[in-house]
C-alpha cells in the first residue's frame, strides 16, 4: 500500500518500465489509449488484481472502475474462472483441433440467448472483437452480394480498416479514412451517418439502400462517451434494414452480457441479424464471437463460400474461462450491479456540480452539461481538460478510472456499497471543493 495515497502516488517502478517500454514498443504501449496521452502523466504498470482491486508495480492499491475496459464483470481472478483455467491447463493449452470446450460455450450461448433474441442461432469464435466485426461484415457482404456498409459517427468497432472512417462532409456520403495506412478505396463502401438523426438515416437508406450489405451500430454506443440512443431510432434502423434487404449488425462487444445477459438486443427487444461479442465473453481471455441467423451462417466456410479462420479460435483455455464467467451471470448479479450503479449516478447527479452521470446497468460515464449527449459532436471537448485533472485526483485517492474522458466506467460484481461510496466521495471532493 502507498502509505499516504491522498498526497501522491509512488510511480518509481511504473516510470522505469515505461522508459524501457518506449525503447522497444511504439509509444511504450500495445494499445494507444493506455499511454495516458489524454490525461497526461505516464501509465501505471499493473501487477496484480484481486476482486475489484488493482495493485501496480509500486504497490499502490486502486478500486478498479475500468475492469480491463469491460471484460471483468465478475472482477479479477474470480475463483470459478481460475478453477476452470487450472482444470484446462492441466490438460492442454491449445490443440488447433475441435474441442469440447468450444461446444460447451457455443451451446451455453445459443441455449440462453436464442430464447431472448430468436435470431441468435449460430455462433463462431474469434480471438478479438475486431476480428469478430471484420468477419461479420464479410459474412453480411457474402450473404447479400452487396458491398456497402452503413455505420454511425461515434460508434467504434475495433480497428477494422473499412470502419476507421470519419463522417463525410455531407450527410450520407462515403467517409474518409480516419487513420494513415488506410487507402481511401478501403472506405469507399462505408457510409457514415450521425447517431440520433432520423433524417440522415432515412436519406442514407434512400440513396444507398439497394447496395447496402449491412448497417452496423453499437446499440449502446459506449466508446465515445455513453451516447444512449432513443429506442425508436434503433427500431427505425431495424425496419429500414428489413425494408431494403440489408442485414442489421449489433456490435455488442461492450454491451453483450453487460446490460443484462441478452445485451442490448434483449434490453431493447430488437432482433439484429448478426451480433458481435468480445470482452465479457472471454472471462478475461482474448475471445471474440459473431453470432446470428442460421441461414446467414450457412454461407460461412466450410459450409459456404465466405472464408474466415483463426489458429487460436475456440482455444480451450479461453473457452473455459469464458464459460466459467458467463455461468456466474445470474439475474441476482445483474440486480446487484444495477442497484450499485443507480446509487452512484443518483448521488452524483444530486451534487448539481455542472457535471452529470449517464449510465445503463453497470456502465457509467461522466459528462459536462445538463443533457446527456446522444451524438458524438454534442460532447464538450473542453470538458476533457477537467477530466484529465479528475483522473489524476482519482489515482491519488486509490480510484482507477479509464485514462480518457471519452471512455466509460464499469462496475464489477465484487464491488459493494463501500466501493461506490469511495468513488462518490472522491468525485464529490473533486467537483465541490
Ligand atoms: N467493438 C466495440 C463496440 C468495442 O468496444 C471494441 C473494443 O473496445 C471492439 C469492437 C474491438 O474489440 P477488440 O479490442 O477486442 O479488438
Amino acid at each position: 500500500m502507498n502509505p499516504d495515497p491522498s498526497v501522491s502516488l509512488v510511480e518509481t517502478r511504473s516510470r522505469a518500465f515505461y522508459e524501457r517500454a518506449k525503447a522497444v514498443i511504439p509509444g511504450g504501449v500495445n494499445s494507444p489509449v493506455r499511454a495516458f496521452r489524454a490525461v497526461g502523466g505516464t501509465p501505471l504498470y499493473m501487477e496484480r488484481g484481486e476482486g475489484c482491486r488493482l495493485y501496480d508495480a509500486d504497490q499502490n492499491e486502486f478500486i478498479d472502475f475500468c475492469n480491463s475496459w469491460g471484460p471483468l464483470i465478475t472482477g479479477h481472478r474470480h475463483p470459478a474462472v481460475l478453477a476452470a483455467l487450472q482444470d484446462q491447463m492441466a490438460r492442454a493449452l491449445t490443440f488447433g483441433t475441435p474441442c469440447e470446450q468450444e461446444v460447451l460455450l457455443a451451446e451455453f450461448l445459443i441455449s440462453n440467448l436464442k430464447p431472448l433474441t430468436p435470431t441468435i442461432e449460430r455462433v463462431r469464435f474469434t480471438s478479438s472483437g475486431t476480428e469478430a466485426v471484420m468477419s461479420a461484415l464479410r459474412l453480411a457482404r457474402g450473404f447479400t452480394g452487396r458491398a456497402k456498409v452503413l455505420k454511425f459517427d461515434g460508434s467504434y468497432h475495433g480497428h477494422v480498416d473499412s470502419l476507421l472512417v470519419k463522417a463525410g462532409s455531407g450527410l450520407a456520403t462515403a467517409g474518409a479514412p480516419d487513420s494513415a495506412g488506410v487507402p481511401p478505396e478501403y472506405t469507399d463502401h462505408t457510409i457514415v451517418v450521425p447517431l440520433d438523426d432520423d433524417e440522415a438515416l432515412t436519406a442514407a437508406f434512400r440513396k444507398h439502400g439497394a447496395n447496402l450489405a449491412a448497417a452496423i451500430i453499437e446499440p449502446v454506443p459506449a466508446n465515445n462517451g455513453l451516447l444512449l440512443q432513443r429506442r425508436e431510432f434503433l427500431e427505425r434502423i431495424r425496419s429500414l434494414c428489413t425494408e431494403h434487404g440489408a442485414l442489421l449488425i449489433f456490435d455488442e462487444v461492450i454491451s453483450g452480457f453487460r446490460v443484462g445477459f441478452g445485451g442490448a438486443a434483449a434490453h431493447y427487444k430488437i432482433a439484429p441479424d448478426l451480433v458481435t461479442y468480445g470482452k465479457i465473453i472471454g472471462g478475461g481471455m482474448p475471445v471474440g464471437a459473431f453470432a446470428g441467423r442460421a441461414d446467414v451462417f450457412a454461407m460461412l466456410a466450410p459450409d459456404g463460400p465466405v472464408y474466415q479462420a483463426g489458429t487460436l479460435s475456440g482455444n480451450p483455455l479461453a473457452m473455459a474461462a469464458g464459460l466459467a464467467q458467463l455461468q456466474l451471470l445470474t439475474p441476482a448479479l445483474y440486480a446487484h450491479l444495477d442497484r450499485l450503479c443507480r446509487l452512484l449516478a443518483d448521488d452524483f447527479d444530486a451534487l448539481n456540480c455542472g457535471w452529470r452521470m449517464q449510465r445503463l446497468h453497470s456502465i457509467f460515464w461522466l459528462y459536462e452539461g445538463a443533457e446527456p449527449p446522444r451524438r458524438a459532436d454534442a460532447i464538450r471537448r473542453e470538458s476533457m481538460q477537467t477530466y484529465a485533472k479528475l483522473h489524476r485526483h482519482c489515482l491519488e485517492n486509490g480510484v482507477y478510472l479509464a485514462p480518457s474522458g471519452y471512455e466509460v466506467g464499469f462496475l464489477s460484481s465484487p464491488m459493494d456499497e463501500a466501493e461506490i461510496r469511495r468513488l462518490f466521495a472522491t468525485l464529490r471532493a473533486f467537483f465541490t471543493t
